[in-house]
């Protein structure tokens, strides 16, 4: 990620963070608020829209990056979005889990088929149009690797 990028979120956090659903402000709230389940993630900070059920994760805190832990990983996500996103992570991750590609050349592939820079090549940071068409062209390589497995 590069320092201009984490400046632009950090200068964004000064301010608070909005809810992109509902434009109110988002609450900044520890790990137990979002997984009572997950003592692992207690630590974790969250930024949170509760009438949206919209939250996204945080950076973690590192001095070096100027980062103090809310800075948030991307823009918060309601049930909709990160439904998208794990379907996309999912047909995607495959395709260089099974090393049909390595991650960067997979990374690389889909910032093409999307038509993007590969360095905004971020699941985490799409929206739902965007998850779906990951979806659609994952699946049109893995109909095209089982047209070459048959061959
Ligand atoms: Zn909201």
């Amino acid at each position: 990620m590069s320092a201009m990028r984490l400046a632009f979120q950090a200068a964004g956090v000064s301010g608070g963070i909005t809810c992109p659903y509902c434009l109110q402000k988002a609450r900044l709230v520890d790990g137990a608020v979002i997984y009572p389940h997950r003592q692992d993630l207690r630590q974790h900070r969250f930024w949170q829209c509760a009438p949206c059920n919209a939250y996204v994760g945080c950076h973690k805190p590192n001095r070096r990056l100027g980062l103090d832990g809310t800075e948030p990983l991307g823009r918060l996500a309601n049930v909709e979005l990160r439904q998208a996103k794990s379907a996309a992570h999912g047909c995607f991750d495959w395709i260089w889990q099974d090393r049909h590609k390595t991650r960067s050349e997979a990374y690389a592939w889909l910032a093409s088929k999307l038509d993007i820079p590969v360095e905004r090549c971020h699941i985490g940071e799409f929206d739902v149009p965007t998850c779906r068409r990951v979806v659609e062209v994952c699946e049109g390589f893995r109909k095209s690797m089982l047209v070459t497995f048959q061959k």
